[in-house]
Protein backbone atom coordinates (compact mmCIF):
# COMPACT_ATOMS: atom_id res chain seq x y z
CA UNK A 1 0.00 0.00 0.00
CA UNK A 2 2.49 2.55 1.05
CA UNK A 3 4.78 1.75 -2.22
CA UNK A 4 1.30 2.00 -4.22
CA UNK A 5 0.74 5.27 -2.67
CA UNK A 6 4.35 6.79 -3.03
CA UNK A 7 4.32 5.63 -6.86
CA UNK A 8 1.01 7.42 -7.26
CA UNK A 9 2.62 10.91 -5.51
CA UNK A 10 5.75 10.47 -7.81
CA UNK A 11 3.91 9.60 -10.95
CA UNK A 12 0.82 11.58 -11.12
CA UNK A 13 1.72 14.88 -9.67
CA UNK A 14 4.23 17.55 -10.93
CA UNK A 15 7.21 16.75 -9.78
CA UNK A 16 8.63 20.18 -8.95
CA UNK A 17 5.18 20.81 -7.09
CA UNK A 18 5.87 17.51 -4.62
CA UNK A 19 9.64 19.15 -3.78
CA UNK A 20 8.05 22.33 -2.64
CA UNK A 21 5.40 19.90 -0.80
CA UNK A 22 8.20 18.12 0.71
CA UNK A 23 10.63 20.97 1.63
CA UNK A 24 7.73 23.62 2.96
CA UNK A 25 5.49 21.54 4.10
CA UNK A 26 6.97 18.53 5.16
CA UNK A 27 10.19 19.40 6.78
CA UNK A 28 9.74 23.35 7.43
CA UNK A 29 5.95 22.36 8.66
CA UNK A 30 7.55 19.90 11.17
CA UNK A 31 9.77 22.22 12.30
CA UNK A 32 6.94 24.48 13.10
CA UNK A 33 5.68 21.95 15.52
CA UNK A 34 8.71 21.58 17.13
CA UNK A 35 8.80 25.36 17.63
CA UNK A 36 5.32 25.08 19.33
CA UNK A 37 6.34 22.37 21.64
CA UNK A 38 8.88 24.16 22.58
CA UNK A 39 7.06 27.30 23.19
CA UNK A 40 4.52 25.57 25.20
CA UNK A 41 7.26 24.62 27.59
CA UNK A 42 7.60 27.99 27.56
CA UNK A 43 4.32 28.98 28.60
CA UNK A 44 4.22 30.37 25.26
CA UNK A 45 1.50 30.17 22.35
CA UNK A 46 1.58 30.94 18.86
CA UNK A 47 -0.27 27.78 16.26
CA UNK A 48 2.15 26.69 13.59
CA UNK A 49 -0.76 26.58 11.57
CA UNK A 50 -2.87 29.70 11.06
CA UNK A 51 -6.06 29.46 9.09
CA UNK A 52 -7.75 32.62 7.42
CA UNK A 53 -10.78 33.37 6.32
CA UNK A 54 -9.76 35.47 3.11
CA UNK A 55 -13.45 36.59 2.39
CA UNK A 56 -16.91 36.15 3.63
CA UNK A 57 -18.77 36.18 -0.14
CA UNK A 58 -19.70 32.63 -1.23
CA UNK A 59 -21.36 31.81 -4.58
CA UNK A 60 -22.82 28.52 -2.76
CA UNK A 61 -25.74 28.64 0.01
CA UNK A 62 -25.08 25.49 1.62
CA UNK A 63 -27.51 24.24 4.57
CA UNK A 64 -25.86 25.03 8.10
CA UNK A 65 -23.07 26.98 6.48
CA UNK A 66 -22.24 29.57 9.15
CA UNK A 67 -20.28 32.12 7.55
CA UNK A 68 -22.38 35.39 6.89
CA UNK A 69 -21.98 34.82 2.82
CA UNK A 70 -25.36 37.07 1.75
CA UNK A 71 -23.62 40.18 3.46
CA UNK A 72 -21.79 42.82 1.98
CA UNK A 73 -18.73 41.91 1.26
CA UNK A 74 -15.22 41.92 3.46
CA UNK A 75 -12.06 41.11 2.76
CA UNK A 76 -8.36 40.42 4.15
CA UNK A 77 -6.80 42.88 1.91
CA UNK A 78 -3.07 41.93 0.61
CA UNK A 79 -1.37 44.48 3.09
CA UNK A 80 -2.83 42.91 5.89
CA UNK A 81 -2.52 39.44 4.71
CA UNK A 82 1.43 39.91 3.60
CA UNK A 83 2.12 40.83 7.24
CA UNK A 84 0.41 38.65 9.34
CA UNK A 85 2.33 35.80 6.50
CA UNK A 86 5.76 37.61 7.38
CA UNK A 87 4.81 37.95 11.34
CA UNK A 88 3.97 34.20 11.52
CA UNK A 89 7.04 33.42 9.26
CA UNK A 90 9.28 35.15 11.57
CA UNK A 91 8.41 32.37 14.24
CA UNK A 92 8.91 29.84 11.96
CA UNK A 93 5.75 29.19 10.29
CA UNK A 94 5.12 28.21 6.61
CA UNK A 95 1.72 26.79 6.44
CA UNK A 96 -1.07 28.89 6.05
CA UNK A 97 -4.99 27.64 5.58
CA UNK A 98 -6.81 29.65 3.18
CA UNK A 99 -10.93 29.60 3.69
CA UNK A 100 -13.76 31.69 2.96
CA UNK A 101 -16.73 31.82 1.97
CA UNK A 102 -14.96 31.25 -1.52
CA UNK A 103 -11.61 31.94 -1.18
CA UNK A 104 -11.11 31.95 -5.27
CA UNK A 105 -13.62 35.23 -5.06
CA UNK A 106 -10.89 36.96 -3.49
CA UNK A 107 -9.89 38.69 -6.79
CA UNK A 108 -6.23 39.00 -5.09
CA UNK A 109 -5.62 35.46 -4.22
CA UNK A 110 -2.91 34.03 -6.30
CA UNK A 111 -0.96 37.31 -6.06
CA UNK A 112 -1.27 37.08 -2.42
CA UNK A 113 0.06 33.37 -2.72
CA UNK A 114 2.89 34.25 -5.20
CA UNK A 115 4.33 36.63 -2.73
CA UNK A 116 4.92 33.74 -0.29
CA UNK A 117 7.00 30.73 -2.17
CA UNK A 118 9.04 29.78 0.68
CA UNK A 119 4.87 29.09 2.36
CA UNK A 120 3.15 26.04 1.95
CA UNK A 121 -1.08 27.15 1.35
CA UNK A 122 -4.04 24.78 1.34
CA UNK A 123 -7.11 26.33 0.28
CA UNK A 124 -10.74 25.08 0.85
CA UNK A 125 -12.88 25.35 -1.85
CA UNK A 126 -15.85 24.32 -3.89
CA UNK A 127 -13.50 24.45 -6.55
CA UNK A 128 -16.56 26.67 -9.20
CA UNK A 129 -13.45 29.08 -10.00
CA UNK A 130 -10.88 26.34 -11.16
CA UNK A 131 -10.78 26.84 -14.56
CA UNK A 132 -8.18 25.01 -16.79
CA UNK A 133 -6.23 28.51 -16.52
CA UNK A 134 -6.59 28.97 -12.94
CA UNK A 135 -4.98 25.46 -12.51
CA UNK A 136 -1.88 26.74 -14.84
CA UNK A 137 -1.36 29.70 -12.02
CA UNK A 138 -1.68 27.10 -9.28
CA UNK A 139 0.49 24.68 -10.99
CA UNK A 140 3.19 27.71 -11.62
CA UNK A 141 3.19 29.11 -8.31
CA UNK A 142 3.47 25.46 -6.58
CA UNK A 143 3.16 26.11 -3.33
CA UNK A 144 -0.82 25.74 -3.11
CA UNK A 145 -3.09 22.52 -2.69
CA UNK A 146 -6.80 23.31 -3.39
CA UNK A 147 -8.67 21.09 -1.13
CA UNK A 148 -12.21 20.77 -2.56
CA UNK A 149 -15.20 20.22 -1.16
CA UNK A 150 -17.68 17.05 -2.30
CA UNK A 151 -21.33 17.33 -0.43
CA UNK A 152 -22.23 14.18 -1.80
CA UNK A 153 -23.74 12.58 -4.55
CA UNK A 154 -24.93 14.89 -7.37
CA UNK A 155 -28.62 14.66 -5.67
CA UNK A 156 -27.69 15.21 -2.04
CA UNK A 157 -24.72 17.44 -3.04
CA UNK A 158 -26.79 20.13 -4.94
CA UNK A 159 -29.63 19.33 -2.45
CA UNK A 160 -27.05 20.59 0.63
CA UNK A 161 -25.54 23.26 -1.66
CA UNK A 162 -28.82 25.46 -2.56
CA UNK A 163 -28.88 24.55 -6.72
CA UNK A 164 -28.73 22.17 -9.50
CA UNK A 165 -25.48 21.64 -11.12
CA UNK A 166 -22.81 22.64 -8.25
CA UNK A 167 -21.82 18.84 -8.12
CA UNK A 168 -20.95 18.84 -11.79
CA UNK A 169 -18.75 22.42 -11.78
CA UNK A 170 -17.08 20.94 -8.22
CA UNK A 171 -15.93 17.68 -10.24
CA UNK A 172 -14.75 19.84 -13.50
CA UNK A 173 -12.77 22.15 -10.53
CA UNK A 174 -11.13 19.02 -9.60
CA UNK A 175 -10.64 17.32 -12.92
CA UNK A 176 -9.00 20.80 -13.94
CA UNK A 177 -6.35 20.65 -10.85
CA UNK A 178 -5.54 17.00 -11.42
CA UNK A 179 -5.17 17.67 -15.37
CA UNK A 180 -2.46 19.74 -14.15
CA UNK A 181 -0.97 17.42 -11.90
CA UNK A 182 -1.52 19.79 -9.21
CA UNK A 183 -1.61 17.79 -5.59
CA UNK A 184 -5.30 17.81 -4.97
CA UNK A 185 -7.48 16.63 -1.92
CA UNK A 186 -11.14 16.56 -1.93
CA UNK A 187 -13.32 16.79 1.54
CA UNK A 188 -16.36 15.97 2.78
CA UNK A 189 -18.42 17.47 5.53
CA UNK A 190 -20.20 13.87 6.74
CA UNK A 191 -23.69 14.45 7.95
CA UNK A 192 -26.60 11.87 8.13
CA UNK A 193 -27.51 12.87 3.96
CA UNK A 194 -24.55 11.62 2.56
CA UNK A 195 -22.85 9.31 4.87
CA UNK A 196 -24.08 6.21 3.55
CA UNK A 197 -22.77 7.51 -0.02
CA UNK A 198 -19.22 8.75 0.69
CA UNK A 199 -18.64 6.45 3.74
CA UNK A 200 -17.95 3.73 1.34
CA UNK A 201 -14.89 1.96 0.04
CA UNK A 202 -16.03 2.86 -3.39
CA UNK A 203 -15.96 6.29 -2.85
CA UNK A 204 -12.32 6.24 -1.56
CA UNK A 205 -11.52 4.04 -5.03
CA UNK A 206 -13.64 6.41 -7.08
CA UNK A 207 -11.35 9.24 -5.45
CA UNK A 208 -7.84 7.51 -6.08
CA UNK A 209 -9.28 6.37 -9.32
CA UNK A 210 -9.38 10.28 -11.15
CA UNK A 211 -5.88 10.86 -9.55
CA UNK A 212 -7.09 12.88 -6.04
CA UNK A 213 -4.03 12.30 -3.88
CA UNK A 214 -6.12 13.53 -0.22
CA UNK A 215 -8.67 13.52 1.28
CA UNK A 216 -10.34 14.54 5.06
CA UNK A 217 -13.88 13.46 5.98
CA UNK A 218 -14.92 16.50 8.51
CA UNK A 219 -17.65 16.20 10.47
CA UNK A 220 -21.21 18.14 10.37
CA UNK A 221 -21.07 20.87 13.16
CA UNK A 222 -24.82 22.38 14.12
CA UNK A 223 -23.35 26.05 14.02
CA UNK A 224 -25.08 29.43 13.08
CA UNK A 225 -28.07 30.52 12.25
CA UNK A 226 -29.54 27.96 10.18
CA UNK A 227 -28.12 25.20 11.86
CA UNK A 228 -30.02 22.21 11.25
CA UNK A 229 -29.11 19.82 14.17
CA UNK A 230 -31.00 16.80 12.22
CA UNK A 231 -28.05 16.72 10.06
CA UNK A 232 -25.91 15.56 12.49
CA UNK A 233 -24.18 12.37 12.94
CA UNK A 234 -25.39 10.28 16.16
CA UNK A 235 -22.01 9.17 18.08
CA UNK A 236 -22.16 5.50 16.28
CA UNK A 237 -22.08 6.87 13.33
CA UNK A 238 -19.19 9.03 14.17
CA UNK A 239 -17.57 6.04 15.90
CA UNK A 240 -18.49 4.18 12.44
CA UNK A 241 -16.52 7.26 10.33
CA UNK A 242 -13.43 6.75 12.32
CA UNK A 243 -13.59 3.03 12.36
CA UNK A 244 -13.55 3.83 8.70
CA UNK A 245 -10.96 5.84 8.11
CA UNK A 246 -7.98 3.96 10.53
CA UNK A 247 -9.18 1.16 8.03
CA UNK A 248 -8.60 2.94 4.61
CA UNK A 249 -5.34 4.36 5.83
CA UNK A 250 -4.10 0.91 6.57
CA UNK A 251 -5.57 -0.10 2.73
CA UNK A 252 -5.67 2.30 0.32
CA UNK A 253 -2.85 4.41 -1.60
CA UNK A 254 -4.36 7.58 -0.65
CA UNK A 255 -3.84 10.21 2.13
CA UNK A 256 -6.21 10.66 5.04
CA UNK A 257 -6.53 13.91 6.50
CA UNK A 258 -8.00 14.20 9.89
CA UNK A 259 -8.23 16.62 13.02
CA UNK A 260 -9.46 15.13 15.46
CA UNK A 261 -7.50 12.41 17.15
CA UNK A 262 -4.16 10.80 17.96
CA UNK A 263 -2.55 7.70 16.94
CA UNK A 264 -3.84 6.08 20.31
CA UNK A 265 -7.61 7.37 18.79
CA UNK A 266 -7.21 9.57 21.92
CA UNK A 267 -9.87 12.35 20.93
CA UNK A 268 -8.57 16.10 20.68
CA UNK A 269 -9.33 19.90 19.67
CA UNK A 270 -6.81 21.48 17.27
CA UNK A 271 -7.89 25.08 19.34
CA UNK A 272 -7.12 23.77 23.10
CA UNK A 273 -3.94 22.00 21.78
CA UNK A 274 -3.11 25.41 20.44
CA UNK A 275 -2.00 24.25 17.23
CA UNK A 276 -4.44 26.02 15.77
CA UNK A 277 -6.99 29.67 15.70
CA UNK A 278 -8.62 31.54 13.25
CA UNK A 279 -8.59 34.57 11.62
CA UNK A 280 -11.82 36.05 10.16
CA UNK A 281 -12.66 38.31 6.95
CA UNK A 282 -12.71 41.34 9.10
CA UNK A 283 -9.07 40.02 10.98
CA UNK A 284 -10.70 39.05 14.33
CA UNK A 285 -8.69 36.42 15.52
CA UNK A 286 -10.67 33.43 16.79
CA UNK A 287 -10.28 30.38 18.43
CA UNK A 288 -11.53 28.60 15.43
CA UNK A 289 -13.97 29.03 12.51
CA UNK A 290 -16.86 28.32 14.37
CA UNK A 291 -16.53 30.44 17.63
CA UNK A 292 -17.05 33.90 16.09
CA UNK A 293 -16.27 35.36 19.22
CA UNK A 294 -12.72 37.55 19.48
CA UNK A 295 -10.89 39.82 21.73
CA UNK A 296 -8.02 40.77 19.13
CA UNK A 297 -7.68 41.55 15.36
CA UNK A 298 -4.65 41.64 12.85
CA UNK A 299 -5.46 45.45 12.15
CA UNK A 300 -4.41 46.68 15.61
CA UNK A 301 -1.20 48.38 15.16
CA UNK A 302 1.29 48.51 17.37
CA UNK A 303 2.06 44.21 18.22
CA UNK A 304 2.72 41.46 16.08
CA UNK A 305 0.21 38.59 15.50
CA UNK A 306 2.46 36.25 18.00
CA UNK A 307 2.37 39.22 20.40
CA UNK A 308 -1.54 39.28 19.99
CA UNK A 309 -2.38 35.48 20.37
CA UNK A 310 -0.17 35.04 23.06
CA UNK A 311 -1.11 37.76 25.08
CA UNK A 312 -4.85 36.99 24.32
CA UNK A 313 -6.80 36.70 27.59
CA UNK A 314 -9.74 35.23 26.20
CA UNK A 315 -7.66 33.07 23.96
CA UNK A 316 -5.53 31.74 26.94
CA UNK A 317 -8.40 30.69 29.24
CA UNK A 318 -10.62 29.22 26.46
CA UNK A 319 -7.88 26.66 25.40
CA UNK A 320 -7.64 26.01 29.04
CA UNK A 321 -11.23 25.81 29.45
CA UNK A 322 -11.76 23.78 26.49
CA UNK A 323 -9.14 21.10 27.55
CA UNK A 324 -10.36 21.24 31.46
CA UNK A 325 -13.78 20.21 29.97
CA UNK A 326 -13.57 17.46 27.09
CA UNK A 327 -10.98 16.21 24.94
CA UNK A 328 -13.92 16.69 22.14
CA UNK A 329 -15.57 20.15 21.16
CA UNK A 330 -16.25 22.66 23.62
CA UNK A 331 -18.72 24.38 21.21
CA UNK A 332 -21.10 21.19 21.53
CA UNK A 333 -20.46 19.78 24.26
CA UNK A 334 -20.53 22.69 26.71
CA UNK A 335 -21.98 25.75 25.22
CA UNK A 336 -22.61 26.96 27.79
CA UNK A 337 -19.45 27.39 29.73
CA UNK A 338 -18.21 28.89 26.47
CA UNK A 339 -20.92 31.68 26.67
CA UNK A 340 -19.61 32.28 29.99
CA UNK A 341 -16.46 33.01 28.68
CA UNK A 342 -17.27 34.97 25.94
CA UNK A 343 -19.21 37.11 28.47
CA UNK A 344 -16.52 37.34 31.01
CA UNK A 345 -14.26 38.80 28.57
CA UNK A 346 -16.42 41.00 26.69
CA UNK A 347 -15.20 39.20 23.43
CA UNK A 348 -17.05 40.76 20.49
CA UNK A 349 -19.46 38.79 18.55
CA UNK A 350 -17.59 39.13 15.39
CA UNK A 351 -20.47 38.21 12.61
CA UNK A 352 -21.90 40.22 10.59
CA UNK A 353 -25.80 39.18 11.50
CA UNK A 354 -24.63 39.89 15.25
CA UNK A 355 -26.37 36.88 16.38
CA UNK A 356 -23.97 34.39 17.67
CA UNK A 357 -24.22 35.00 21.12
CA UNK A 358 -28.24 34.06 20.93
CA UNK A 359 -27.02 31.03 18.88
CA UNK A 360 -24.68 29.52 21.46
CA UNK A 361 -26.98 30.32 24.43
CA UNK A 362 -29.84 27.91 22.30
CA UNK A 363 -27.36 25.33 21.68
CA UNK A 364 -27.78 22.32 24.37
CA UNK A 365 -25.24 19.60 25.60
CA UNK A 366 -24.81 17.26 22.14
CA UNK A 367 -21.62 14.83 21.86
CA UNK A 368 -19.02 15.44 19.76
CA UNK A 369 -15.56 13.15 18.82
CA UNK A 370 -14.69 12.41 22.64
CA UNK A 371 -16.47 8.91 23.07
CA UNK A 372 -14.26 7.50 25.71
CA UNK A 373 -13.74 3.92 26.25
CA UNK A 374 -14.44 3.81 22.09
CA UNK A 375 -11.06 4.67 20.93
CA UNK A 376 -9.99 3.45 18.06
CA UNK A 377 -6.24 3.45 17.19
CA UNK A 378 -4.13 3.84 14.05
CA UNK A 379 -3.65 0.98 12.00
CA UNK A 380 -0.87 2.42 10.21
CA UNK A 381 2.22 2.59 11.03
CA UNK A 382 3.10 5.55 8.96
CA UNK A 383 0.25 7.62 10.47
CA UNK A 384 0.87 5.98 14.60
CA UNK A 385 4.61 7.60 13.64
CA UNK A 386 3.59 10.79 11.94
CA UNK A 387 0.61 11.84 14.68
CA UNK A 388 3.15 10.87 17.95
CA UNK A 389 5.67 13.95 16.31
CA UNK A 390 3.19 16.30 14.53
CA UNK A 391 -0.37 15.64 15.43
CA UNK A 392 -1.22 15.07 19.29
CA UNK A 393 -2.85 16.79 22.13
CA UNK A 394 1.02 17.83 23.16
CA UNK A 395 -0.01 16.65 26.81
CA UNK A 396 -2.85 19.51 27.34
CA UNK A 397 -4.85 17.20 28.56
CA UNK A 398 -2.40 15.26 30.94
CA UNK A 399 -4.16 15.53 34.65
CA UNK A 400 -7.61 16.63 33.53
CA UNK A 401 -10.48 14.93 35.17
CA UNK A 402 -13.39 14.95 32.11
CA UNK A 403 -15.74 12.47 33.79
CA UNK A 404 -17.79 15.38 35.17
CA UNK A 405 -18.01 18.50 32.92
CA UNK A 406 -17.96 16.68 29.41
CA UNK A 407 -21.26 15.74 27.33
CA UNK A 408 -20.42 11.72 27.58
CA UNK A 409 -20.21 12.29 31.20
CA UNK A 410 -23.28 14.66 31.50
CA UNK A 411 -25.16 11.99 29.48
CA UNK A 412 -24.51 8.89 31.04
CA UNK A 413 -25.87 11.05 34.64
CA UNK A 414 -29.15 12.29 32.16
CA UNK A 415 -28.49 15.80 32.59
CA UNK A 416 -28.69 18.61 29.99
CA UNK A 417 -28.00 22.18 30.09
CA UNK A 418 -29.14 24.46 27.60
CA UNK A 419 -26.41 27.61 26.85
CA UNK A 420 -28.79 30.26 28.34
CA UNK A 421 -28.11 28.42 31.52
CA UNK A 422 -31.11 26.59 32.19
CA UNK A 423 -30.71 23.10 33.23
CA UNK A 424 -32.89 19.85 33.70
CA UNK A 425 -31.92 16.75 35.15
CA UNK A 426 -34.69 15.48 32.94
CA UNK A 427 -33.10 13.73 29.65
CA UNK A 428 -33.77 15.43 27.08
CA UNK A 429 -34.73 13.71 23.51
CA UNK A 430 -31.37 14.27 21.83
CA UNK A 431 -29.63 12.94 25.14
CA UNK A 432 -31.56 9.75 25.41
CA UNK A 433 -31.61 9.29 21.27
CA UNK A 434 -27.29 9.92 22.03
CA UNK A 435 -27.13 7.80 25.66
CA UNK A 436 -28.20 4.71 23.36
CA UNK A 437 -25.17 5.08 20.90
CA UNK A 438 -22.34 5.73 23.67
CA UNK A 439 -19.43 3.43 23.54
CA UNK A 440 -20.73 1.15 21.21
CA UNK A 441 -18.33 -0.09 19.46
S1 LIG B 1 -13.68 23.99 19.42
FE1 LIG B 1 -14.66 22.32 18.29
S2 LIG B 1 -14.81 23.06 16.16
FE2 LIG B 1 -13.33 24.36 17.22
S3 LIG B 1 -11.33 23.39 16.83
FE3 LIG B 1 -12.08 22.58 18.79
S4 LIG B 1 -13.13 20.68 18.25
FE4 LIG B 1 -12.90 21.87 16.34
Amino acid sequence: MYLRLAKRILMESDKRLLWKLFYNMGLKGSRSVQLHKRRMKKGEYFPPFLYVSIINSCNLRCQGCWVDVAHKQQRIEPEAFHRLVNESKAEGNVFFGIVGGEPFMHSGLLDMLAEHPDCYFQVFTNGHFITDEVAKRLRKLGNVTPLISVEGNEIVSDERRGRAGVYDKTIDGIQNCLNNKIFTGVCTSLCQTNIDDLLQESWVDRLIEMGVMYTWFHVYRPMGPNSSPDLCLTPEQQLRARKFVVEMRAKKPIIIVDAYFDGEGGALCPAATGITHHINPWGDVEPCPIIQFSTDSIHEEGRTIKEKINGSAFLREFRELAADTTRGCIVLERPDLLANLVEKHGAKDVTARKTALPELKAMTVRTSQYNPGSEVPEKSWAYRIAKRFFFNDFNVYKGKDHSKASAPAMIQRGETIAANGSSSGQTSTLVELETGSLNSQ
